[in-house]
Parts: C-alpha cells; structure tokens; sequence
C-alpha cells in the first residue's frame, strides 16, 4: 500500500509485499522517479549541505577541548574533541549523524601527503555551544602491530604502527588549528520530523559517536541562548540504544547517556559487553546476540512500522543483525534478500553471502567502518 505524502496514514495496515518491491524499484531507478511517494514507514531525511569544503582546500579550524571520554582504565585511548569552526564555511552547516574530514599534517609512511580521514560528528545539530559554531568527535588512538619487511630484508618483524591522523587528533591541545574538511554524509540522519518514529540505535566503540548528538538533539536539546530553542520539541517516541564494547571500562561517554536514561523514561541505555561475564553469570555478548538473548523486548518495536534501525561502528557489526532479523521473520521492513539465497535458512549464511546478497532498506541507516 503506496501512501502519496501529505495523505492521512493508516501505519498497521502495511503491505510488507509492496513495500519491498517499491524499495527494490527505488534501488534500481532514478531516485526522481520516486520522489513524490512516501513508503510507510519511511523515514523522510532532511536536506544536507555536504562537501562545502574539499580535502584539496581544507578549513582551518580550531581545538577547544581535548578529553578522555572513556569509562575507566583501558588499554584503549578514546577521547572526545572539540574543534571551533568559526570563520570557516561548515559553522552552522552540519548535522547531527554527518562525518567530517581532518587532514593531517605532513607524509604518509610511504613519503606521499598524508590524506583525509573521516570522524563522526558526536554533537546536535546546534553544536557543543548552542550555535553550531563548535562541534565535537570521538577518535580512538589507533595502536597496532605490523609484519613488515625492511628494504634489503627477507624476513617480516613486528612494528608499532600508530595510526597518523587518530593520535594527531588525539595529541591535539586547545588552541591548536586543524585542518577540517566536509561535512559529509547525506543518510545517516534523524528524519525531518523525529516524533514520528521509534529508534533502535546499536553501536560498537566510536559508533557511539552519532548516537551521543542525535540523543542530545531527541531528548536533551538546545542549551539556553541558543537559536534551535524555539522550534526544539523534546521527542517522546521509544528510543533504544544497545552499546557494545568488550570491556565495562571501555564504555564512551557512559555517564552522560546514563543519565540521559534517568531523566527520560521513553530512553533505555544498554551496555553489552563481550569480554566479561555478565552479572547474571552468562557468557559476553556481542549486541545482536543481547538483542537475540532479549528479543521478546524487542520484537514489538521491529514489527512496529514506525521503528528505524541505526547501525554504527565497527565494521562487520551489522552481519550479525541482519542474520537475526531474517532468522526470525524480521527482516521485512529493513533488508531486501537477493533471491539466490532466500529459500536457504539465515542461520545457514556465510558472512560473505550476506555481505554481498543482503541490502539495507531506508528504514535501516549504516555507518560501519
Ligand atoms: C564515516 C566514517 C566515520 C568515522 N568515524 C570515526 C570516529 O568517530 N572515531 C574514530 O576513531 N574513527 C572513525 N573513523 C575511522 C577513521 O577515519 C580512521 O580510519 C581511523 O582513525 C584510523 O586512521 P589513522 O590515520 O589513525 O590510521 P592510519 O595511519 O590510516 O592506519 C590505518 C592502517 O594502515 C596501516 N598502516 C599505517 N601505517 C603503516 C605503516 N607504517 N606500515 C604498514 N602499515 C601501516 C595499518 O594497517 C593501520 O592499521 C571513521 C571512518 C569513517 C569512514
């Protein structure tokens, strides 16, 4: 059941069938063709500007805080830094859920300009300050080991590598100027009109990072002073957010969002972790396996028609959603199957066969990185 926009909604009485063809057809033609109907259930996205400045002319921008957001002592570093955009052309032009670029100084290991790296936005849309002038990310300091083979060597070494722009963002002091490009990012949204959906954000690490501005901007909002308060209403629909990370000290602005929960009954804050065991005794888990593990919670709020998923971190996290939600007759409104693989059981996919036969709807947003 087609619904032209504008025309009064009946939300339960949804044709899965249809809907899934017109998505499939959205996918496959022009989207000018389908720009006057609206999908029940569908979100409707608001205008973005995007790439206002290239990797080619980056912005200077400035520092203005520089701190740990991380729950307790962990082996990883995460850090939560505020960058002024004052005089430069993205200052009030970005929006919630949108990356931007930074653009290191100096070579790469390999003696070429060093290139743009992208970093979620974590503020609203109105910014850290209330006016869209500051906004925030949330990068992780990227600490790995290599083999690698010096010149002239035949044997293959561990070295440290430190990831070059993560740990120049996570050095920087206030005061200091960055590069910034951006913003970019024109899915990964609210909707224009936020009350009329419910949200199922699940996250891994600095996943957090889109989550943290599109809470403020649902349930915190605008700071006195600030423009956005006049037309700010506080949104009263069911929000989720699951909150993977594998240690509970490895949790990202943990006490914010807790309290963010105490205040607004319609918000729930699960942490999952996956490397210890829970207080219940049973094993770590990874978010689709809580999710599985609490479905019966969940499973009004994936058949309701208002939902939307919002999947962001780790890239691969979302492999494991979308087996469940198809395993379990879920997958309607949020995935579309490629018909080679739809009369074998979800449980039977290969990660690989999902990467490449299954596709998100638009009522299914994901940044995985
Ligand atoms: C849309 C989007 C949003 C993102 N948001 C965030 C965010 O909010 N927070 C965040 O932390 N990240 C985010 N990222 C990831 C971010 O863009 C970077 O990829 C990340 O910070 C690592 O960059 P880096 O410059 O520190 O690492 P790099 O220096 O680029 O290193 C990456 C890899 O390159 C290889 N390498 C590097 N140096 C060497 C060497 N000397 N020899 C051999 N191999 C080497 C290693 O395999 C290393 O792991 C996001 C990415 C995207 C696409």
């Amino acid at each position: 059941m087609k619904r032209i926009r504008g025309e009064k909604s009946e939300p339960f009485s949804i044709d899965q069938a249809s809907v899934r063809a017109t998505i499939s057809a959205r996918h496959a033609y022009d989207t000018a063709v389908s720009t006057t109907l609206e999908i029940v259930g569908e979100p409707t996205l608001p205008e973005v500007k995007m790439h206002l400045v290239a990797p080619n002319a980056p912005a200077t921008a400035r520092v203005t805080a520089n701190e740990l957001c991380i729950k307790g002592r962990s082996s990883s570093y995460v850090r939560h830094v505020s960058i002024d955009l004052s005089g430069t052309p993205m200052a009030g032009q970005f929006r919630a859920g949108q990356s931007f670029g930074v653009v290191p100084p100096g070579n790469d290991y390999q003696g070429r300009p060093n290139k743009v790296r992208l970093y979620s936005i974590a503020s609203p849309t109105w910014g850290e300050d209330g006016h869209g002038q500051i906004f925030a990310t949330t990068p992780k300091r990227l600490i790995s080991e290599e083999m690698i083979t010096k010149p002239g060597e035949t044997q293959a070494h561990p070295q440290l590598i430190l990831g070059v722009c993560s740990n120049y963002l996570c050095d920087l002091k206030p005061g200091d100027d960055v590069q910034v490009t951006g913003p970019s990012g024109k899915r990964f949204l609210l909707p224009t009109d936020p009350s009329k959906h419910d949200y199922l954000f699940l996250a891994t690490g600095t996943g957090i990072a889109p989550f943290r501005g599109m809470l403020q901007e649902l349930l915190a909002g605008p700071p006195a002073g600030s423009p956005w308060q006049k037309s700010w209403t506080r949104c009263g629909s069911r929000i989720e957010l699951l909150m993977g990370a594998p240690y509970n000290t490895d949790l990202l602005y943990d006490q914010e969002i807790q309290d963010l929960a105490k205040a607004h009954n319609n918000f729930k804050y699960h942490p999952v972790i996956s490397r210890e065991r829970r207080v219940d005794g049973g094993k770590g888990e990874y978010v689709h396996q809580y999710l599985e593990r609490q479905l019966d919670a969940f499973k009004d709020m994936l058949q309701n028609p208002r939902t939307l998923i919002y999947v962001c971190g780790l890239a691969g996290m979302q492999i494991g959603l979308f087996r469940l939600l198809a395993a379990k007759g879920l997958a309607a409104n949020y995935l579309t199957i490629d018909e080679t693989i739809r009369d074998i059981p979800a449980e039977k996919w290969t990660d690989e066969e999902i990467k490449r036969r299954v596709r998100h709807t638009h009522r299914c947003m994901i940044e995985v990185y």
